[in-house]
């Protein structure tokens, strides 16, 4: 076989070869579909062969079928999942060919449908025409669901048409209207889901720095430039949280044409709120003796907000802290598992739909790749075979059939630029892809490793300035 199909990443489930091999650069596509404008031009090359479109109502969910010949290639597919599957498969063979394409039929479909990444914009900026190229590399390795994380204590990164003021605690750091159509198109065009996120009610550092009304002890507030988990949150006492909330939601909506929406929930200390008057009075009012139980209030009150939009709200799993005290949890909310495996049982068990990213089991990829104080990271070590090897599969847990999928995260608090980031994303990303979409008997750590020199030879040409670490 040739480096167009033994580099692979993630394996396929099933690639059987004549052995013989054409010649080939590229693919001319016989159909018109506005779908495939962007893959129709990055398939072309000087010595395109002809592929057709076929539909096989036999495959399963995003599974695809290719029939590579030089006379007459076939992409077979029944969703659209399956369809951008197969031609993201067809570009890397294409990159990894170099001019040769293997005569073969690649049999292939994901294990899990959610293959994420959360990339947090909002602690350092980074600009729309690299997460333009990054989008590139994740359909390359069949990942999803792009989790922008816009907001946080050090930024506002989005611009919302009804509260401009939002973004001039960053100016020329944000996103404009203009900038997330052009992402939101291209992901479409690959593929790919923009989840955005707008994080409540902690971590609202840049919201109470233009909205210093909204804090328990009204300010003034400055953005952070410090990194951690900060008492300054949303007060809980006050109904014009909900106001500006529900515009902002309302605008991101317009924004955004994903099903889902990110309503942050994470790391929200309840310091200011056992002290604030407008906070004890509503907990009086409501009755509650838990000041934790306001973010539970708080977290109804959104969730109603994003579902009045027609959206599913994503939420990090400390919003089912709550069953531990016996409250009920929406079920239909999807939880970001990223703490620990005892977070896990509740939540399952509650029937929300659940996306693994735990910091200690693979998923963080912000932490060091290597056990050195020198090595660039933040907080923790994850190594490539920990992403490698991350589990998903909670059986015998109850509702372990609940997972969705997985997902890499990298917080920016140490990623100032591209070429950080793109050094903490790979390889340790596309391990988490093969751990997303293969099934074990698939998986062979030794192997991966050797076809990530296929990896290493492709992400230049996708405009990815990238210096690996491979050990
Ligand atoms: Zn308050």
């Amino acid at each position: 076989m040739s480096d167009s199909t033994d580099l692979l990443i993630p394996r396929p489930v099933r690639c059987v070869s004549t052995g013989r091999m054409f010649e080939c650069d590229g693919f001319r596509f016989a159909c018109q579909d506005s779908r495939l404008s962007l893959y129709e031009r990055l398939l072309d090359g000087a010595r395109s062969v002809p592929l057709s479109f076929e539909d096989d109502p036999s495959l399963p969910a995003e599974g695809y079928r290719l029939d590579l010949k030089s006379s007459c290639s076939v992409l077979y597919s029944h969703d659209e999942g399956g369809l951008f599957n197969g031609l993201a498969t067809l570009r890397q063979m294409t990159l990894l060919g170099q001019g040769t394409i293997d005569e073969c039929i690649i049999e292939d479909r994901p294990r899990y449908g959610h293959r994420g990444m959360m990339l947090d914009c909002a602690r350092h900026f980074l600009p729309a025409s690299y997460i333009l190229r990054l989008l590139e590399a994740l359909a390359l390795y069949h990942i999803n669901v792009f989790h922008w994380h816009l907001t946080d204590d050090q930024g506002w990164r989005l611009w919302i048409p009804s509260h401009p003021e939002l973004v001039s605690v960053n100016p020329r750091q944000y996103y404009t209207a203009a900038d997330v159509k052009a992402v939101v198109e291209k992901a479409c065009l690959l593929g790919i889901e923009v989840v955005p996120e707008i994080e409540c009610p902690g971590h609202v550092g840049a919201l109470l720095a233009s909205h210093p009304e909204l804090g328990c002890t009204g300010g003034p507030y400055m953005l952070e430039d410090r990194h951690g988990i900060f008492d300054d949150v949303l007060c809980m006492g006050q109904e014009r949280i909900y106001g500006i909330l529900e515009d902002v939601f309302r605008d991101v909506a317009s924004m955004f044409p994903s099903p889902r929406i990110g309503i942050g929930g994470d790391e929200c200390p309840v310091t200011r709120w056992k002290s604030c008057p407008r906070c004890r009075a509503r907990m009086n009012e409501e009755g509650l003796e838990d000041e934790h139980d306001l973010q539970w209030l708080f977290t109804k009150r959104i969730y109603a907000i994003v579902r009045k939009l027609g959206r599913t709200p994503v939420a990090w799993d400390e919003v089912a802290k709550p069953l531990s005290r016996g409250r009920e949890v929406d079920p239909s909310i999807q939880m970001l598992l990223w703490r620990d495996r005892n977070a896990a049982a509740t939540i399952l068990a509650n029937g929300n739909p659940v996306i693994v990213c735990r910091y200690d089991d693979g998923a963080y990829l912000d932490y060091r790749q290597v056990d050195d104080e020198e090595e660039m990271g933040n907080l923790g070590v994850n190594t490539l075979e920990m992403s490698y090897s991350m589990k998903l599969d909670y059986s015998p847990l109850a509702g372990h059939e609940n997972v969705i999928g997985g997902q890499g995260n990298l917080w920016s608090e140490k990623i100032l630029f591209p070429m950080q980031a793109n050094y903490m994303l790979f390889p340790r990303l596309p391990a988490l892809a093969e751990d997303f979409w293969c099934f074990d008997e698939a998986k062979d750590f030794d192997s991966f490793r050797y076809r990530l020199s296929g990896m290493k030879r492709i992400l230049g040409t996708l405009g990815l300035d990238v210096d690996f670490r491979l050990s």
